[in-house]
């Protein structure tokens, strides 16, 4: 199959757009339709600066190399969860994410425009890195066993514990964005889970873009969501981005995984559903379908942290990890 743009061999061909494009047209198609996506959500502007959680895979990296492509000022942060049983996992994940920094691929701007105008240098972007065990004194798992939460596995202990130190950390540094990597097969299978059940609470706010609707929390937007898995893998790899293949061991066999088996069974049969079910969702969300689910809980400071919190006392974080006193 040849490229559409330029008849070179075709790296990627997505039947759902009719179009098939080779490494160089590819990387550009996709830079292309990140900045579409940011603008028409609205999700930030340029004198922004925008926090980038990564996580060493291939859909953080890919979203941090288009962003600082795009000249945005673009840090990263990576939390360390300490899961490296059996396998080194969250080792691993640091270096390739300190490769990503130290390779510097993404100093070349997006040359769709003009092959011959002189790039703009880039300067390094930052990584932020918080060690879990370091600061908190146990693995994720580890915590996880001490307090039973999530019926075996420490998904919601590691949940609780990302989101926290994201908000936070955006705003002790002051970072107004927060931006995550996940594209459109994470999108539906959620969306499909909350379907299945009615969750209207969670319909209402599953969105390409949050706003930071209270002092204290950071708007949170997810410019890649429109991109199916394979797309976000093949612009990695159509970047020589070295990024980590293994799934976080206690991904196996997750509900998550479970749907997105089947909506892969589904999109097989008719290519496009799974963009059109989450494309049709959310222009349903636009219309105010949801809107009267999307309650706001009452907020105030948790007593330990400062950080906002719906619990009476302390948050669900300190509460979690026994915090009796957190330096503000
Ligand atoms: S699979 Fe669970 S433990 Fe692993 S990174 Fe995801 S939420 Fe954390
Ligand atoms: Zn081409
Ligand atoms: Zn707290």
């Amino acid at each position: 199959m040849r490229c559409r743009k330029c008849d070179e061999r075709a790296v990627i061909n997505m039947r759902h757009h009719k179009l098939a494009l080779c490494a160089e047209h590819y990387g550009e198609w996709f830079i292309a339709q990140t900045e579409r996506a940011i603008e028409k959500y609205k999700m930030f502007s340029r004198d922004e600066r925008i926090l980038v959680a990564v996580s060493g895979g291939k859909d953080s990296l890919s979203l941090w190399d288009v962003l600082l492509r795009l000249g945005y000022q673009a840090d990263g942060l990576y939390i360390g969860l300490g899961i490296n049983d059996p396998e080194p996992y969250s080792d691993l994940s640091l270096e390739k994410t300190r490769q990503f920094v130290a390779h510097g691929e993404w100093r070349v701007a997006n040359r769709a425009d003009n092959d011959s105008a002189p790039l703009a240098p880039r300067p390094s972007p930052i990584l932020h890195v918080v060690d879990i065990p370091a600061t908190y004194g146990k693995s994720i798992p580890e915590i996880s066993r001490a307090k039973a939460r999530g019926q075996g596995k420490p998904c919601s202990a590691c949940g609780l514990t990302k989101r926290y130190v994201m908000n936070r950390l955006a705003l002790e540094k002051g970072y107004t964005v927060l931006a995550t990597g996940h594209n459109l097969d994470d999108e539906v299978a959620v969306l499909f889970q909350n379907t299945l059940r009615w969750q209207t609470g969670y319909l209402a706010r599953q969105a390409p873009v949050l706003p930071a609707s209270r002092e204290g929390l950071t708007r949170k937007v997810k410019p890649l969501c429109r991109f199916y898995e394979r797309e976000t893998a093949a612009y990695a790899l159509a970047r020589g981005i070295d990024y980590i293949y293994a799934e976080c061991p206690h991904a196996v066999g997750n509900l998550t995984n479970f749907y997105k088996t089947l909506l892969n069974q589904l999109e097989t049969e008719s290519p496009g559903s799974k963009l059109a079910f989450y494309l049709e969702f959310l222009r349903a969300r636009g219309q105010g379908v949801f809107d009267k689910y999307n309650r706001a809980d009452e907020l105030h400071a948790c007593e330990t942290c400062g950080q906002p919190t719906s619990a009476p006392g302390r948050c669900a974080f300190c509460r979690m990890w026994d915090v009796s006193a957190i330096v503000r």
